[in-house]
């Protein structure tokens, strides 16, 4: 009796403390600099209150209330936190290229995997980037527990919107595997043959946890007709979840984008005439745009992709023909290689140059980073951009991105979801 008179008192205190504003102290942000990346326009000298984990006010006229934390980034220029829509958290392939996805599954538990991930994710958040979307590759689900474990505040991290097993064709993305082995690249594909057996698998992996439906679409002389990538849209669509799909251009491209994806993933060998058709339906590119450097250590990927001195400047001429097409696009690396001295956020920003040497412009290739990511990913009405309601997703910089995209790199300021990951 007495713990219940006790509990229902502390239980008022809480009540009163929060009417009266005491929850949370309001943190008070003074910015040099803020970049509006969908505008290419810096708004000088602004104050930004966080409080509860969100953006309650932006303006150069904004007064600071009395009792706030104050952090002074006026030497900073503040844009929103960044975003990659194709990531591997999990994956690491330091050999030298032919994606030998079977030895992980022999040599790696899950647990590793997520091991791994972590590490990736907390280095990400780091760099600047607080949100990803995984997309496969991820072991038996090991994103999802990442993600679980983040959500749960065990440890900081970005947002991580994950895609569970991917869906292909049978075989997954494994090429003939003695048939005494049997189908064990199920530790992280499933085999969807037929529109039905696709819906099967979309919803097992809604059940599982996921947030996105990633499907490959051309990894064999098969590939998935517009009436199986339909029925993956269609089932997907009704869960609320988008549609990604690994496709590098011809026919298999033609079915993705006929089929009303949300994404192609990669595209590199698409025509003019696909992104268009792109464009027509609002399907975003996310190119994986990937430096020649990188190209080097993946190899022609089992004989998928041409040698790195042919492929790139295709993937360059690609990204120039999508931007001048105005294809909507979103960043995406796909980095899974280790180069030495270098941290996967370094890795990440390499693609930058590529992108430079499309002739996209700065802040054209920070909105693909920030707020267009954020609408592909659905999720633009709670972040990608700075403003009042949103999440305090929040990095800062020395110099001026929209100048110098390559300022990304000097990131110092990290607050992710009110909380401040880093300062200078
Ligand atoms: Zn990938």
């Amino acid at each position: 009796m007495v713990m219940v008179i006790v509990k229902k008192l502390v239980g008022m205190l809480v009540l009163v403390a929060a009417a009266q504003g005491f929850a949370q102290t309001v943190i008070a942000i003074r910015a040099g600099g803020v970049v509006d990346p969908a505008k290419g326009l810096v708004a000088k000298n602004q104050v930004i209150l966080v409080e509860n984990g969100k953006i309650k006010a932006i303006g150069a006229d904004v007064a600071i209330p009395a009792g706030a934390s104050t952090i002074d980034l006026s030497n900073e220029f503040v844009t929103p936190g960044l975003m990659d829509a194709h990531v591997h958290l999990t994956l690491t392939e330091i050999v030298g290229g032919n994606a030998p996805f079977e030895s992980f599954y022999l040599k790696e538990s899950s647990t590793y995997r997520g091991l791994r991930g972590l590490r990736n994710a907390q280095d990400l958040l780091q760099a600047g980037f607080t949100t990803v979307r995984e997309v496969g590759n991820d072991a038996n689900y090991a994103t999802e527990d990442i993600r679980r474990a983040i959500q749960a505040g065990m440890f900081d991290g970005p947002t991580i919107l994950s895609s569970g097993k991917i869906i292909a064709p049978f075989g997954g993305q494994s090429t003939a595997i003695p048939a005494e082995q049997g189908p064990f690249w199920r530790y992280e594909y499933i085999d969807a043959d037929t529109p039905d057996e696709v819906r099967k698998a979309v919803r097992q992996n809604i059940y599982y946890g996921v947030d996105v439906i990633k499907l490959v679409a051309d990894n064999s002389p098969f590939h998935y007709s517009v009436e199986e990538i339909r029925a993956a849209v269609d089932e997907s669509h009704r869960a609320g979840r988008t549609v990604a799909v690994h496709v590098y251009g011809g026919e298999p491209a033609q079915n993705v984008i006929e089929g009303g994806v949300d994404s192609v993933e990669h595209g590199f060998f698409l025509s003019d005439e696909q992104l268009r058709l792109m464009k027509q339906k609002g399907i975003f590119l996310v190119g994986t745009d990937i430096p020649k450097a990188q190209l080097e250590v993946v190899g022609t990927s089992g004989g998928i992709f041409p040698p790195p001195d042919v492929l790139a400047p295709k993937i360059i001429d690609r990204l120039r023909r999508a931007y001048r097409i105005g294809v909507k696009m979103a960043f995406g690396t796909d980095t899974v290689v280790e180069i030495p001295n270098k941290s996967r956020a370094d890795l990440m920003l390499d693609y930058l140059a590529v992108w430079r040497e499309a002739g996209v412009p700065a802040g054209e290739i920070l909105k693909c980073m920030t707020s267009n990511a954020a609408e592909l990913f659905k999720i633009n009405q709670q972040r990608g951009t700075l403003a009042s309601g949103l999440a305090a997703d929040i990095i800062a910089m020395p110099s001026n991105p929209l100048e110098n995209i390559e300022s990304l790199r000097k990131v110092n300021f990290v607050m992710k979801d009110g909380k401040v990951i880093r300062r200078p």
